[in-house]
């Protein structure tokens, strides 16, 4: 049985809650491999199920590479009337120092409230429809209307807020280009208002005390409130300018680049032009097809798993190698310069995120390389077929089919 049928076992019978150990063992013959992979003990069959390269990794790893996997589904949820935040940092994932992730939810009409924050924010819309609004430190103003595969970039320090729209309000991923930022410490309007003398508020909005008895005691965050009217009613009520790069970015309106195995979208500060801190690369692979064994020079990858299921594999300096399996709802996270690629393991297109704390999008691409350097010189390193040499693309393949 080979490597990857013996874990296509494991995996099956995790997912049944057997003991793959005996299964593995009976249809194996017992060869003395397949009994060193049996695991009698104590396990969770539903997470050897969707980790089936821990338990049985490709013999090709090796080493001590850190983990680059980090579930939402293992957050905590901040639960408001109104919706929900989780997140993932660099205090439960300590490898990923660059960004840190949001995953929110928002009703129809559900506010995160106006707020600002010291981070550079990055979004795009997984599901539904939001107002987002902002206001420049010239006074600009900013609305728009969100929805699924959308994006937007909020600079550092610009006050901002979300909304849910009609129907049923919104999901979506927030970045920050700081891992260790908390999305649960912002700079929030109604503490600033709760933290300020009445005296001081009267005197810096011109008006009696008595106009701020109502305002809250506590924070809002997120709350419950109607939806708002239509966005040119919203935009109309503010005189001055619009800001003069939108916040917002329609990166499903762009035509992607077309691979042999799938599509990949580019959203950086060369066509997304507010977004100067954060690029991003929207992937979608065919089934069993190959994002290709490639590495970034500029800028380490925070990754998000939107749909399908895939294996990814980090080669880190020194030799070493280690392979995790991820799933909707998934953080990965690759040092910048460690090598790596990801396969699609399920029968549906894996879609997936590649964000980077830098003003551009940069990947260096093994074939291409190897590609346009001279091949006497190649061939001295790896002894490959001369056919295989002389087929190599020039062109970056980025995504491979099957
Ligand atoms: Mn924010
Ligand atoms: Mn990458």
């Amino acid at each position: 049985m080979s490597w990857l049928s013996r874990r296509r076992v494991i995996a099956a019978t995790a997912a049944g809650g057997l003991a793959a150990g005996t299964r593995v063992a009976a249809q194996d013959g017992g060869g003395n491999a397949d009994r060193s992979h049996s695991n009698p003990g104590p396990r969770d069959p539903g997470l050897a199920a969707l980790n089936p390269s821990a338990f049985t990794p490709p013999p090709t790893d090796h080493g001590d590479v850190p983990a680059f996997k980090y579930p939402f589904s293992v957050a905590h949820t901040r639960v408001q009337d109104g919706g929900w935040a989780r997140q993932v940092t660099e205090k439960d994932f300590p490898i990923a120092k660059s960004i840190a992730g949001v995953n929110m939810r928002l009703t129809s009409g559900g506010i995160r409230e106006l707020h600002w924050h010291l981070p550079a924010e990055w979004s795009i819309m997984l599901a539904g429809k939001a107002r987002i609004t902002a206001v420049d430190q010239q006074g600009r103003h900013f609305a728009a209307d969100v929805g699924v595969g959308d994006l937007w970039f909020f600079p550092s320090g610009i006050p901002h807020s979300i909304q849910g729209l009609p129907p049923d309000g919104c999901e979506f991923l927030l970045a920050f280009d700081d891992g260790a930022f908390s999305e649960f410490d912002t700079f929030l309007i109604s503490e600033w208002m709760a933290h300020t003398p009445k005296e001081v508020l009267a005197k810096n909005f011109a008006a009696p005390e008595s106009a701020f008895a109502q305002i809250p005691k506590q924070q809002l965050y997120i709350f419950q409130a109607d939806p708002p009217p239509p966005l040119a009613d919203d935009l109309a009520q503010s005189h001055q300018p619009l800001v003069p790069e939108p916040f917002n970015f329609a990166m499903m309106a762009q035509p992607p680049i077309q691979t042999k195995g799938g599509t990949v979208r580019i959203a950086d500060s060369r066509n997304f032009k507010a977004s100067k801190t954060i690029a991003a690369a929207l992937v979608e692979v065919e089934p069993h097809g190959l994002r290709e064994l490639h590495w970034h020079p500029n800028a380490d990858e925070w990754q998000y798993y939107i749909s399908g299921t895939a294996r990814m594999t980090v080669f880190s300096s020194g030799g070493r190698a280690r392979t995790q399996d991820f799933a909707p709802g998934d953080v990965g996270y690759i040092k910048r310069a460690d090598g790596h690629y990801i396969e699609n393991t399920g029968t549906d297109t894996l879609r997936f995120l590649e964000l980077f704390r830098s003003d551009r999008y940069e990947d260096v691409s093994l074939a291409q390389w190897m590609a346009n350097t001279p091949k006497e010189l190649v061939q001295a390193h790896l002894h490959l077929a001369e056919d295989l040499i002389d087929h190599l693309p020039q062109d970056k393949p980025l995504v491979l089919p099957s």
